[in-house]
């Protein structure tokens, strides 16, 4: 057991890894170190000597400064105000760190996550005399324009109730009383690295809609799923995260910046707050938590950022939203890790980072799925990871250990962003293993036939890269006029369906159904194409279709729905007359 209160001291100083003793903590306890009270929580225990990962700048602390052992988990404190939040890796809310201090972080600055002076309006939904236990929905609070708040009693607490009242409170007022003594609030205080209590998960069977054509049709993320954004720098991971959290249809987004120099993070903290929500029109970040934690900050924090986000993810989970928790990057965590392992003196694996960097990744990972709560309700938390691999090689570990977790990858291509193909996904590389346990979503919210056709179009793309190679060799030209046709198609799809521009107003989100519309479209090109070139039409001829090139342009239109159609009815009519010019022969077949 650990003595809460208890007073050591210093014994090491290396970096953000501090040897304390005469404490008598438990793993993982926060304790204070030094006159300054900096943060940290610790990691190891060998005999007598207590080693603490430090969340806060160490330089000019020195052996024989006291610490102080708290006895307590790294918790986060959960209750409304977490929304539109941006806050440090432990919670601390960014704007009020900066009224304390201004623009430079001092240390052992210790601020609450919530404001505990604000005042909500809860509205009682549970009675007097009702028996409530863990995540019970007592109640809710309007936390934002879109989003109610539900008042749950915290898990491992249970009894019936004897008291309650609605009305205006701060969160530090008691609002229900159970009969076993125990008083509620508005918030509860949860440590982080433990995974809040579920009933269990769910198959991953609804899609998380992200309205970007190349992950909805060929690789699809099931709410509540897993999934990594591998890509070397610039390949366009945080674009990617960005459409996430602006399109998908998750009810709230949790944006972990996880060590990413400090400029690009304030590019998302002066962004994010700017952006409107394209479903309700209210400010995105209404619907969003920011978690900043840059590379200037302590390398330590980070891991305490992930938990930190991931436990506010689930917290809104038990309420039965949907939420997205992105992480930028996974990697920065990783080469935390791999810094403080070897500060530990741990045995390195593979590049330096510690034999557990694969079950600490997969233990991040496995907090996602859709689950049903101990409150009846159904929520899910999807969790898409963006990886920066040096120099783009997915063989480094870091990808590697991902690549064996989770279970959509997109992986992001160097050459691809050379060529200006954006989204950058490789579509040979890149994998979903939720495809076909959403296929009945999509056959029967989209197209019956979805799966065939993605089939089709996948199958297009992989005969070009097969091509390819003739191609470079003899030209285009010389492959017969079937193949010639493919790589037509196979340009169609890549060009008018694949590329993606995040940054059109129209182009930027494509909903299932018009990207269904779309395939359709190229693959009436392709069908139509063979049966022309079976009654002899000569493929220079159809190569001009004027409705080929003018698909190109539909996925701009906001008139999309009548644009394609146009486009559809043109090339019937041009179809139509080819073969009325064919030979008379086929003239029998068009009148059949
Ligand atoms: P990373 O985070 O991988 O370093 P970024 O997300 O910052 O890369 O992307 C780099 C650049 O690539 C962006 O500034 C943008 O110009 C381009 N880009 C990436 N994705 C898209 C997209 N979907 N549409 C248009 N441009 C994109």
């Amino acid at each position: 057991m650990s003595e809460q209160g208890k007073t050591g001291e210093i014994f090491r100083v290396a970096g953000p890894v501090v040897t304390v003793t005469g404490i008598e903590p438990r793993m993982f306890d926060v304790v204070f170190v030094g006159e300054e009270k900096l943060m940290g929580e610790v990691i190891q225990i060998i005999k007598e000597k207590s080693i603490i990962q430090v969340y806060e700048d160490t330089s000019g602390i020195r052996p024989g400064e006291p610490v102080t052992d708290t006895g307590e988990p790294l918790t986060a404190e959960l209750g409304p105000g977490l929304l539109t939040s941006i806050y440090d890796g432990i919670q601390r809310p960014l704007e009020v760190l900066q009224e304390k201090m201004g623009d430079i972080i001092e240390r052992g600055v210790n601020v609450p996550g919530l404001d505990h002076e604000k005042i909500w309006t809860f509205n009682p939904t549970a009675n007097v005399g009702d028996k409530v236990s863990s995540n019970s929905i007592i109640g809710w609070v309007q936390e934002s324009k879109n989003i109610k708040h539900y008042i749950m009693v915290p898990p491992g607490v249970s009894g019936t109730i004897t008291d309650i009242k609605g009305g205006d409170f701060n969160i530090d007022e008691i609002i229900a009383t159970l009969d076993s003594g125990d008083k509620l609030k508005m918030y509860h205080n949860w440590p982080v690295r433990n995974p809040r209590p579920i009933v269990e998960k769910l198959a991953p069977d609804i899609p998380l809609i992200t309205g970007q054509r190349v992950l909805d049709t060929f690789f699809p993320i099931a709410k509540g799923g897993t999934a990594a954004i591998p890509g070397g720098f610039g390949t366009g991971k945080t674009v990617t995260e960005h459409q996430l959290a602006k399109w998908s249809d998750a009810d709230m987004v949790v944006y972990v910046g996880c060590g990413e120099r400090g400029n690009e993070m304030a590019d998302v903290l002066k962004e994010f707050p700017e952006l409107e929500d394209p479903q309700t029109g209210a400010p995105l970040m209404d619907r969003t938590i920011l978690i900043a934690n840059t590379s200037n900050m302590p390398v330590a924090a980070r891991e305490a950022s992930v938990y930190t986000g991931i436990t506010m993810a689930e917290y809104y989970r038990d309420m039965g939203y949907d939420i997205a928790l992105m992480a930028d990057s996974t990697s920065r965590w990783a080469e935390a890790m791999r810094e403080i392992s070897s500060r530990l003196e741990e045995m390195p694996g593979e590049e330096g980072y510690p034999a557990y960097l694969s079950s600490k990744l997969s233990a991040f990972y496995e907090r996602a799925g859709r689950v049903s709560g101990l409150n009846g309700k159904e929520g899910s938390v999807s969790v898409i990871g963006a990886v920066s691999p040096q120099g783009g090689d997915f063989s480094e570990p870091v990808t590697q250990a991902t690549l064996r977790i989770v279970k959509v990858f997109w992986a992001l291509d160097t050459k691809l962003r050379e060529r200006r193909h954006f989204p950058a996904v490789n579509w040979l590389n890149s994998y979903s293993l939720y495809s076909q346990s959403l296929d009945p979503w999509f056959s029967e919210n989209v197209d019956p036939d979805w799966s065939s056709k993605v089939k089709w179009a996948m199958g297009v793309l992989q005969k070009e890269a097969e091509l390819q190679e003739i191609v470079q060799l003899v030209g285009a030209d010389a492959l017969p006029d079937d193949q010639r046709v493919l790589l037509e198609v196979a340009r169609m799809l890549r060009e008018y369906f694949l590329q993606q521009n995040a940054f059109h107003d129209v182009d930027t989100f494509c909903k299932p159904s018009r990207q269904e519309n779309l395939i359709n479209c190229i693959k009436k090109f392709n069908d139509d194409s063979m049966d022309l070139l079976s009654v002899g039409v000569p493929i220079t001829k159809i190569m001009t279709m004027k409705s080929k090139d003018d698909l190109a342009k539909v996925k701009y239109e906001p008139e999309f729905d009548a644009e394609l159609k146009k486009v559809m009815d043109c090339m019937m009519g041009e179809c139509t007359d080819m073969r009325g010019d064919a030979e008379p022969s086929s003239k029998k077949e068009v009148s059949k």
